[in-house]
């Protein structure tokens, strides 16, 4: 700077000088060319000399006067320049500071001294590296120095500072280095902002991701993720671990190369669906090739994960071993085949038939319809075989057997295949056969059916009984109505005064009671359970035989337990138990007890093992249905909650950074005019040297320093009220009344100046609101400024009252003033919205001030209405809950 002044100041004496010495030597000769006269040339030389030192001093007093002038205009500019910066420097909400190039803190703004927690100036001074928590001060010095290097213009990084009681706040710190023109670093400007909201949204969404994380590895299921085009993305351990391969070897190929070939067109087609968003969710069974070809059949519930924009992002896939479904398949097989060999040995003639034809006949059967071989029988229709006289009655029977009623037994006509008519009683009864509805016909001579009756009854109870358990199976029932059904079947074909059906908790070490049967009485479950010990545990039951007992009267004292006692005093004397296995686990038990001692016929006891195998498999199904249905409903909350999550926190998200663009756009939007006007006016000012339009100028200058200082004012509110959201600023009672009468008597010489009058209404014990004093305040403050400004003449009213039926407390502000156009009504309380004003009057305004009112109204849970007629006037009613409600 100095030497760019002085090189024109030195050249402009050296011209002088030369201008001087020309002078001199040129009019010399001309003087002494021209006059010969000495006294004329001492004449001329004096006048000259006179000459020389009045220009000079003309010249040097308009270089002065012009040095003195732009003197005067450089030290207004900095003047003005040092006021803008000092406003924005002093009243911005972002924390600023400048540092030296040791690190050290120049000076801080108060905004960041607040951010940190210091008194005003507190930070003057400081280390930044002070600031910083320990262990990340080190990221902060690098920066630093690199900057000091010329490494790097400016830097950005996001940083725990430490405040002044010790708490951690995270911001963002943009550094920017101050250079001189020629390029020395003269020191850092910092700008710091609180990031904490931010980054407590993005942990929010890190620890929801952990928490699905641990239900991902821990449900007992195999679950995988899958992008929508079958890339894998997650696998659980268990998957892993029943897949039997590591996650490279299962991520190596593509999901669908897991499922077997002849499988994967029907999955294929499945997982389009779902990631097109045709189906939400899908159960498919199907079989999986490991990696060591082994082939496992597998249950699969998958469902797809839409994302913000509703469109399916990922698959979830629940995969369930249904090899236990498949044993219970097989048993139901082993029944099936049971069965057949019960009935092909039975001297009774017995045949099924299914969709009016018969597939299964033995050898009575086929003897009493006349064939030599069961072929005869068998794909024959059996209309064939009965009297056209019964056929409509038959018809009838076969519909309501199929359809799984039971009918009455009939005596019927049969034409036999050897054209004999056989008089014959028909027993029928709905069976399942090859897994499809039939019917099972007990066909019994007429002559000879006294005599078999009650065997017969017995027989056909004991096919009805079996029939009903593989029924339970395939309708998954809860264990109690499995056990409560059973029950009264047992009761049927078994001699018993007291039946349970009951189950252990080895864990609990409990007996639970699905149904029990005590005299004529049945209890079905839930019941209360009793004590492990008190049941009579024998370890023949461990080994899957069952134990009986002739007499209880004859027990050892070892051999008693509270349960046997009690049967004892209940008057039984016989009891057995027969135990309920699962792949040789054992899980409950059926006991009858009788009151008369002894055996138990072999043809009962057959009857009660088959029925307790039966049973066992029933429940053991129930069990795995009731928790596939657990898993299936859990994954389903936990995938609904965990989108919801992310979806709550990424508006959040959006949200915030919405808000805050905004906000930024609004606020150098408006701070551009004021400026771009005050530069503009400078420039006339400078230029001009007409007093009159000076004066003017300055007046101007002065209407938008004005308006800059209230729009910096409106914004510090603003910021003000930002924080105390964040910060949530503490509550306590207010009253109402005491901050309408302070604010009124403030305003009241300005609104008389006005030539207005102010009238207050306010309400005698006015209940206390629940709320902040200032910006409370700062609403009655807004609203009568308001007023003021938009009421030419005429009257304001504040009032405040007691809204018994909705519980509020009200302040309104009322005027006779311009009033608001419909149009503007629904942007009113928008940040820098200013309505119409009519023609002529220009009031002076930022469109903050009911912004204001309207979030410190928000924050207080209250409303706020306004009601306005053009040209006659407007009315501003807040409402703020009471106290009470609060509390
Ligand atoms: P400002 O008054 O600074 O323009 P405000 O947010 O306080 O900003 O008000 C927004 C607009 O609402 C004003 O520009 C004005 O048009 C209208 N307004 C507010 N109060 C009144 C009132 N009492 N009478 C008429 N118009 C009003």
């Amino acid at each position: 700077m100095k030497t760019l002044k002085q090189r024109p100041a030195l050249g402009g004496s050296l011209i002088y000088a030369l201008i001087g010495i020309l002078w001199i030597v040129i009019s010399d000769a001309v003087v002494n060319r021209l006059v010969e006269s000495g006294s004329q040339v001492t004449l001329l030389q004096t006048s000259k000399g006179w000459l020389f030192i009045t220009i000079t001093a003309a010249l040097l007093y308009l270089i002065m006067r012009w040095g003195f002038r732009q003197q005067l205009k450089l030290t207004e500019r900095l003047r003005l320049n040092e006021l803008v910066f000092q406003a924005g420097f002093e009243q911005s909400r972002t924390g600023i500071c400048h540092l030296d190039i040791e690190g050290r803190l120049i000076r801080a703004n108060p905004a960041l001294c607040e951010l940190l927690g210091y008194p005003s100036g507190a930070l003057n001074g400081m280390l930044l590296a002070d600031l910083l928590l320990p262990g990340m001060q080190d990221n902060g010095g690098a920066i630093l120095r690199r900057l000091a290097r010329g490494e790097q213009d400016a830097g950005q990084a996001e940083s725990p500072y430490r405040r002044a009681d010790g708490s951690p706040l995270w911001c963002q710190t943009t550094i920017t280095p101050i250079v001189t023109g020629s390029g020395d670093l003269l020191y850092y400007t910092l700008f710091i902002e609180d990031i904490s909201q931010r980054r407590a949204a993005e942990a929010l969404q890190r620890d929801s991701k952990r928490r699905f994380r641990a239900y991902f590895d821990q449900v007992p299921a195999g679950i995988a993720v899958i992008s929508t085009d079958g890339r894998w993305l997650e696998a659980n351990k268990h998957l892993r671990a029943f897949l039997d391969c590591s996650q490279e070897d299962l991520f190596s190929l593509p999901w669908s190369r897991l499922v077997h070939p002849e499988d994967r067109e029907a999955c294929d087609r499945q997982m389009l669906d779902l990631s097109t968003g045709v189906a939400d969710r899908i159960t498919q069974e199907t079989r999986l090739v490991c990696k060591n070809g082994q082939q496992m059949t597998v249950s699969i519930t998958a469902r797809s994960i839409r994302g913000v924009n509703g469109q399916p992002e990922s698959i979830i896939i629940l995969v369930e071993d249904i090899a236990a479904r498949k044993e219970v398949e097989q048993r139901l097989l082993e029944s099936e085949e049971r069965y057949h060999s019960l009935v092909e040995a039975s001297p009774i003639p017995i045949l099924v038939h299914t969709d009016g034809r018969i597939v299964f006949a033995n050898e009575a059967a086929v003897r009493i319809a006349g064939g030599v071989s069961t072929a005869d029988l068998v794909g024959r229709n059996v209309m064939d075989f009965v009297h056209p006289d019964n056929s409509t009655l038959m018809y009838e029977r076969m519909q309501n057997i199929y359809s799984g009623k039971t009918v009455e037994n009939r005596d019927v006509t049969l034409t036999t295949s050897d054209g004999r008519m056989v008089e014959v009683e028909l027993l029928g009864a709905p069976v399942r056969f090859r897994g499809r509805p039939s019917a099972q016909v007990i066909l019994q001579d007429v002559g000879t059916r006294r005599k078999n009756e009650e065997a017969l009854q017995r027989f056909n109870a004991r096919l009805a009984a079996l029939y009903q358990i593989s029924q339970s199976i395939l309708s998954a029932q809860s264990p109690y109505e499995i056990a409560t059904g059973m029950l009264q079947q047992i009761d049927r074909l078994i001699a018993a005064d007291r039946i349970g059906v009951v189950m252990f908790d080895f864990g609990s070490e409990e007996v639970i009671p699905l149904a029990l049967k005590i005299g004529s009485i049945a209890q079905p479950g839930p019941l209360a359970s009793i004590p492990l010990y008190e049941y009579p545990l024998q370890d023949s039951l461990w080994e899957g035989q069952f134990s009986h007992v002739d007499d209880l009267t004859t027990l050892s004292e070892l051999e008693r337990s509270p349960m046997t006692d009690r049967w004892g005093a209940d008057g039984m004397r016989s009891y057995t138990i027969f135990p309920m296995l699962i792949q040789g686990r054992l899980i409950g038990a059926l006991h009858l007890a009788q009151e008369t001692p002894g055996p138990r016929s072999v043809e009962e006891l057959s009857i009660a093992r088959e029925l307790t195998d039966q049973i066992a498999v029933a429940i053991n199904q129930a069990d795995l249905n009731a928790r596939i249905q657990r898993h299936t409903a859990e994954l389903e909350q936990r995938v609904a909650e965990r989108t919801r999550e992310l979806a709550e926190a990424n508006t959040r998200l959006q949200e915030l950074d919405r808000l805050k663009s905004k906000f930024v756009a609004d606020v150098s939007h408006e701070l551009r005019t004021p400026i771009t006007n005050l530069s503009m006016y400078l420039h006339l000012l400078e230029r001009t040297t007409a007093p009159r339009k000076r004066s003017q100028y300055a007046e101007v200058l002065n209407t938008q320093v004005t308006r800059l200082a209230r729009l910096v004012e409106g914004i510090l509110d603003v910021s003000r009220l930002d924080l105390s959201t964040r910060n949530r600023v503490a509550f306590s009672p207010v009253r109402l009344n005491l901050v309408v009468e302070q604010i009124a008597s403030a305003n009241r010489p300005r609104i008389e100046t006005a030539g207005l009058t102010l009238d207050i209404d306010l309400m005698p014990e006015l209940p206390d609101v629940w709320g902040e004093p200032n910006q409370l305040a700062q609403v009655v403050a807004n609203l009568l400024n308001n007023a003021v400004n938009y009421t030419p003449a005429g009257q304001i009213i504040l009032r405040t009252g007691y809204d018994e039926r909705r519980g509020n407390v009200y302040l309104t502000v009322s005027d006779t003033g311009i009033g608001i156009e419909a149009e503007d009504l629904p942007h009113l309380f928008d940040r820098f919205y200013r309505g119409h004003q009519p023609e002529g009057l220009d009031i002076p305004g930022t469109g903050l001030g009911l912004g204001i009112v309207k979030e410190i109204v928000d924050l207080h849970q209250g409303t706020i209405v306004v009601e306005s007629t053009p040209g006659s006037g407007s009315t501003f009613t807040v409402s703020l809950p009471l106290l009470g409600g609060r509390s």
